[in-house]
């Protein structure tokens, strides 16, 4: 099976509410789901959608990657924060120090592959940062909220934690 993995860089603008720059300690990789079930809401659509938001300069709304079944894209550097987890500043919480991806679930996009995708990104990550399986968290670890919601609906989490350390595995 194909194991390269391209991640496309489309960063949004710096010194902006979505992209203040501050950089930040990696202690969590926060796993969302985008709820947005339409069609054509995948990977670049949000990468339009986050980009005019930043340029809007209106929201504190951001996060650093979104993967679906074909693309992986950057917004935001590794090593800045970003608003995604709902946890406003809070030390070492979501925000302050977690690195955000969402997992697109559009409609005419396979949520596995999506998944599978995100799996190989996060495995990515924790050999980039030195970063172990206990550093991915839900987004509702940080804020409570249902997120990700459809993998939390089909009990998916461990499987996917698996899938991680799987991928992770396999890169060394
Ligand atoms: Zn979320």
């Amino acid at each position: 099976m194909e194991n390269k993995l391209a991640i496309q860089e489309d960063l949004i603008k710096p010194g902006t509410k979505a992209r203040p720059g501050e950089h930040h300690l990696k202690k969590w990789i926060v796993i969302h789901e985008t709820d947005n079930f339409k069609h054509t809401a995948g990977a670049k659509s949000h990468a339009t959608f986050i980009k005019n938001l930043a340029e809007q300069n209106s929201k504190y709304l951001s996060w650093h990657y979104t993967v679906d079944d074909k693309d992986i894209i950057r917004h935001i550097p590794d090593n800045e924060i970003a608003w995604h987890a709902g946890d406003g500043r809070k030390s070492n919480g979501g925000n302050m120090s977690g690195i955000g991806i969402e997992i697109c679930v559009n409609s005419d996009s396979n949520f596995r592959v999506a998944v599978r995708n995100a799996a190989k990104l996060v495995a990515l990550l924790m050999k980039k940062h030195n970063m172990t399986v206990n550093q991915i968290k839900q987004h509702n670890f940080f804020s409570g909220k249902n997120c990700p919601s459809s993998i939390r609906k089909y009990g998916f989490w461990d499987t996917f934690l698996q899938m991680c350390s799987n991928e992770f595995k396999y890169l060394k």
